[in-house]
């Protein structure tokens, strides 16, 4: 099989991905995935921190089949039975008196935020007040709007004239910011941990610093929560590792586990921004991805999904730094990054890991990136640790 995949891809698939594996992978269960050879993998990235609740969890695939056999979709111009009790259960979790608007990923999560916080500058200060400050080191998504947002010069380059209003500050540099906040700022965009960027938590006290400011200068708060949000971090959102309340908050790659979904809850005084008429999807909120997101928030909420992240991210995070060859770790619960000792690069271990069994990512050219599913079990990490050990030792 994997020659014939190989050949349609060469041939028929545009070639945007850089560095891609030669693994197809046909199956999954729990933390573990098989290739078309039937080789199995422990899987330490869980398609991105996409996966949390494991490869072929039983009651998000009884969901799945039981909604494909009413009703997956029926457009926004109706109801469906699933929407709004996700937008319900999803404003619950933080903390209530806001509203959702459901899209099919992370971009689309913050393409909403974008349209509603530049709704909000137009009612609020006025034609000129549509800037959104971002960081550098960021990711927001790779459409050209998302992008704009996205601190990343080398992705944007290739992209102008991207659209306008976007500028990036040094992340964790509140005086950077303060400076960079002028009236014409409706809005700032942050990541609690920056994801694509490294794995790099905000420090202490930065996340309140920048809600102060936002509350100073009467600016949105925009929380992109789209990798670190739904028990990740060992907290519900990657935001209340801080003592902040966020105006806007995105999330979608735990939120499907796997089926596409995004959502950007505001607050009420800011979600009233946007009126009818104003954003809309054909597939957002559709019932199917709806009832399976719901049932991916019951899910977690039973298992308590943050608790199980916290204690996981800390046998692994302790795990991690007493191999060898690794400097540091950093993140938050399952959402680790561990740096490798200086003349380890990491590409090579993390293709020789995949060779061992073991799926994990470079994150950056000197970090390796885990995050497995929350329901990893105590066994299954000490076997990753055993293979990412094995590997750092064979490469030292
Ligand atoms: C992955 C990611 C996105 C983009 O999500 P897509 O579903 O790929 O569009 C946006 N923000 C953050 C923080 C992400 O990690």
């Amino acid at each position: 099989m994997w020659e014939e995949l190989k050949a349609l891809d060469g041939e028929h698939v545009m070639q945007t991905y850089m560095g891609r594996f030669d693994v197809a992978f046909v199956r999954g269960d729990g933390t573990r995935l098989w290739d078309s050879d039937g080789k199995e993998y422990l899987d330490f990235l869980c398609g991105l921190a996409v996966v949390s609740l494991g490869h072929a969890h039983p009651a998000i695939a009884a969901a799945i089949a039981d909604q494909a056999q009413t009703l997956v979709h029926t457009s926004n111009f109706f109801l469906n039975p699933w929407q709004p009790r996700l937008a319900a259960k999803i404003d619950g979790m933080l903390g209530g008196g806001g509203r959702v608007f459901c899209a099919n990923s992370g971009a689309e999560a913050n393409e909403c935020a974008i349209k509603l916080a530049r709704r909000y500058g137009q009612t609020n200060g006025g034609p000129e007040r549509f800037h959104i400050l971002s960081a550098y080191g960021s990711f927001h998504g790779r459409t050209l709007t998302t992008l704009a947002a996205t601190g990343q010069p080398q992705k944007q380059e290739t992209f102008q004239p991207l659209p306008t209003g976007f500028r990036q500050v040094e992340y964790a540099d509140i005086d950077a910011l303060a400076a960079a906040m002028d009236e014409r700022v409706c809005a700032v965009m942050l990541e609690p941990v920056l994801g694509e960027g490294g794995v790099v938590p905000a420090p202490p006290g930065y996340l309140e610093a920048v809600r102060d400011l936002c509350n100073e200068r009467e600016a949105l708060l925009i929380i992109d929560e789209v990798q670190t949000g739904l028990g990740r971090t060992g907290r519900w959102f990657g935001f209340e590792h801080a003592e902040i309340e966020p105006d806007v908050v995105t999330m979608a790659k735990a939120l499907g586990n796997g089926v596409p979904i995004g959502a950007c809850w505001a607050r009420e005084s800011a979600a009233h921004a946007l009126r009818p008429g104003d954003h809309a999807t054909t597939f957002g909120g559709q019932a199917l991805a709806a009832r399976v997101a719901l049932t991916v928030l019951e899910v977690m909420e039973e298992i308590d999904a943050p608790g199980l992240a916290e204690k996981a991210g800390a046998r692994l995070s302790s795990g991690l730094s007493m191999l060898p060859g690794v400097a540091s770790v950093r993140g938050h619960g399952l959402l680790l990054g561990a740096e490798l000792d200086s003349g380890i690069d990491a590409p090579p271990v993390v293709a020789e890991c995949l060779d061992r069994g073991l799926v994990v990512n470079a994150v950056t050219p000197t970090a390796v990136r885990l995050a497995p599913p929350l329901t990893v079990s105590d066994a299954e990490i000490d076997e990753a640790l055993t293979i990412l050990g094995a590997v750092l030792e064979a490469s030292r």
